[in-house]
C-alpha cells in the first residue's frame, strides 16, 4: 500500500491554496465544501475563486506567494502552472510539517486528493496512486452507476438509530446480523424509496423480534481455479458476509482476500497426501460454527462437486439440519482449457469430454483405461503429474496412437499459467525437462493441437 487513505477533518480549519486559475478552483471547491477556510494567495486570482472564497469567511491575497502565508494552515494545495513555485511550496510546507498537495505532482505531495464519490454521510474515495487517473474516472464513473443517489439517506437513517440497536441488542456479531438484514432487506427499500414514515414503523417490528436467535449456515463455494474475475457475483457477495472462511490449498490468497476483512479465517488446506486438517474434522467444523450462529463459508478450488469431496461436507449439515446452499465454481478442466485456447470439444476433433481423476493409488491402473481411449473424446486428468508416465503408457498400451498431443497446464488462469504440449509418447520426457508447480491438469486429445493458434492468455 503506497498510501494510507484517511478522511481528513478540515471544518472551519484554515487551508492555503496557492494559486488563482481554473484548477485552484476545482480544489477550492472541494475545500470549500468540506467546510475550510480557505486563503488564496496568487498575483491574479478568477473572478469564480474570488466569489467562492468571499462566500466563506476566507481571504484574497494578491500577491506571488511568500512563506509567512503557511502561518496557521492546517493544510496547503499548490495549484500554480509554474513548477518553481510549486517545488517552493512543497518543501516550505515539509519543512513545517505541514499536509501539502502539488496538482499533478505526486512526487512532490505529502497527500494526494481522490476521485470521490458523494454520498454523504457516505464518501467513496477511489485513487491510482496518481497511476493512472484516466483508470480511475472510469472507476468512478462506474462506482457512481452501481450506488444509488439515495444511500446518503440510508446512512443517515441508519445513523439515528445506531444508539437505539446498541441499547437493545448486547452483542456485536447480533447488532451487525441485524444490521445486514435492515440494509439488504425491505426496509432499505422503503428508505432508497424515500418512504421514511413505513421504513421506520418496519424497523420498529424487526426490532421487537431481536430475541429470535439468528440462525447459522453454511455456504459451500466454489472458488474458480485461481483468477480472481473467474468468481461467481452470488460467491463475491457470500464471502463478503461472512462470518468465518475455511479455505483450501487450492484458493489463492487474491481470493480470500475478497472476504469480509473482519472475517476469522481457517487454512484447512490440504497438500497432496499431508491433510493438515482431515476430512471429517472440517465437516464437523462446518457444523459446530453453524450451531454457534455464524455464516460460515467454505471456499473450494474450481467446483465443490467436481474432485473437491463437497458431497461428503454436505453431508453432515444435512443430517444436522443445517441450511446450506451451494454455489458452483469454474472447474479448473474449463478454466485451462480456456485460458489456454484449447476447446474441451470440437466439431472436427471430440465429441465428447471426459473428467478422470489421475490420483492412481499405488501407481496401479484402477482407471478405465479401455473407454478413455475411445476416438474422438477429450480426457482430461486432475491431480494427474504423479501418474503421468502411467497415464501415457497406458493410453498408448490401450490402443490411443503414440502421437496424440497432450498438454500440461500449470496453474491455470493465475499468473504462473504455463501451458506444455508434446504427445503421449514424448510427454514422460518433455516434463522432466521443467520445474513444473502444482497444481496441474492433464488434456489428452487432438483438440490440443488448436492450441498453437488459439491461444491467447500469457502469464506475466
Ligand atoms: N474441485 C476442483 C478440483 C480439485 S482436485 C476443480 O473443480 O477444479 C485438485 C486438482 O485440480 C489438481 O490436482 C489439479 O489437477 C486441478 N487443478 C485445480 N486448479 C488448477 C489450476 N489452476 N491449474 C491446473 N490444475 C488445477
Amino acid at each position: 500500500m503506497k498510501y494510507l487513505p484517511l478522511f481528513f477533518d478540515i471544518n472551519e480549519q484554515h487551508c492555503l491554496v496557492v494559486g488563482g486559475g481554473s484548477v485552484a478552483l476545482r480544489k477550492a471547491t472541494m475545500l470549500s465544501k468540506a467546510g475550510a477556510i480557505i486563503t488564496v494567495i496568487a498575483p491574479h486570482i478568477s473572478d469564480e475563486l474570488k466569489d467562492l472564497v468571499s462566500r466563506g469567511k476566507g481571504k484574497l491575497l494578491l500577491q506571488t506567494y511568500a512563506t509567512n502565508s503557511l502561518e496557521n494552515m492546517t493544510l496547503v494545495i499548490a495549484a500554480t502552472d509554474d513548477i518553481s513555485i510549486n517545488t517552493q511550496v512543497a518543501s516550505d510546507a515539509k519543512a513545517r510539517l505541514l499536509p501539502v498537495n502539488v496538482v499533478d505532482n505526486p512526487a512532490l505531495c505529502s497527500f494526494i486528493l481522490p476521485s470521490i464519490i458523494d454520498r454523504s454521510p457516505i464518501m467513496i474515495a477511489v485513487s491510482s496512486g496518481g497511476g493512472s487517473p484516466v483508470l480511475t474516472r472510469l472507476l468512478r464513473s462506474r462506482i457512481e452507476t452501481m450506488i444509488p443517489a439515495a444511500y446518503g439517506q440510508l446512512a443517515e437513517f441508519a445513523a439515528g438509530l445506531r444508539q437505539r440497536v446498541k441499547d437493545t441488542i448486547s452483542t456485536e456479531s447480533g447488532r451487525r446480523r441485524f444490521w445486514e438484514r435492515i440494509i439488504e432487506g425491505p426496509v432499505a427499500e422503503k428508505v432508497l424509496s424515500g418512504n421514511i414514515a413505513q421504513a421506520q414503523s418496519m424497523f420498529d417490528e424487526i426490532l421487537l423480534e431481536r430475541g429470535q436467535k439468528f440462525q447459522g449456515e453454511v455456504a459451500l463455494i466454489g472458488a474458480g481455479p485461481g483468477d480472481p474475475d473467474l468468481l461467481t457475483f452470488k460467491a463475491l457477495r457470500l464471502l463478503q458476509s461472512a462470518d468465518i472462511v475455511l479455505y483450501d490449498r487450492l484458493v489463492s490468497d487474491a481470493i480470500v482476500g475478497l472476504a469480509r476483512k473482519d472475517a476469522e479465517f481457517i487454512n484447512v488446506g490440504k497438500a497432496r497426501s499431508k491433510h493438515t486438517v482431515p476430512q471429517e474434522k472440517i465437516s464437523q467444523l462446518l457444523v459446530d460454527y453453524a450451531k454457534k450462529g455464524l455464516r460460515v463459508v467454505r471456499l473450494k478450488g474450481g467446483d465443490p462437486f467436481i474432485f473437491g469431496r463437497g458431497g461428503e461436507e454436505i453431508e453432515l449439515l444435512a443430517d444436522n439440519n443445517i441450511p446450506f446452499q451451494i454455489v458452483p465454481g469454474i472447474t479448473a478442466a474449463a478454466g485451462c482449457a480456456a485460458y489456454s485456447g484449447i476447446p474441451l470439444t470440437h466439431r472436427d476433433y471430440a465429441q465428447s469430454v471426459r473428467f478422470v481423476t489421475g490420483h492412481l493409488k499405488n501407481n496401479t491402473c484402477e482407471l478405465p483405461w479401455a473407454e478413455l481411449v475411445a476416438p474422438a473424446q477429450t480426457v482430461v486428468f486432475y491431480m494427474g503429474l504423479m501418474g503421468l508416465e502411467t497415464i501415457c503408457q497406458q493410453l498408448i498400451a490401450h490402443g490411443r496412437a503414440a502421437n496424440t498431443p497432450i498438454a500440461l497446464v500449470q496453474k491455470g488462469t493465475t499468473p504462473e499459467h504455463k501451458v506444455l504440449v508434446s504427445d503421449l509418447e514424448h510427454m514422460p520426457n518433455e516434463v522432466t525437462k521443467h520445474a513444473i508447480k502444482a497444481p496441474t491438469l492433464i488434456i489428452v486429445g487432438e483438440v490440443v493441437s488448436l492450441h498453437s493458434k488459439l491461444q491467447w492468455f500469457s502469464a506475466e
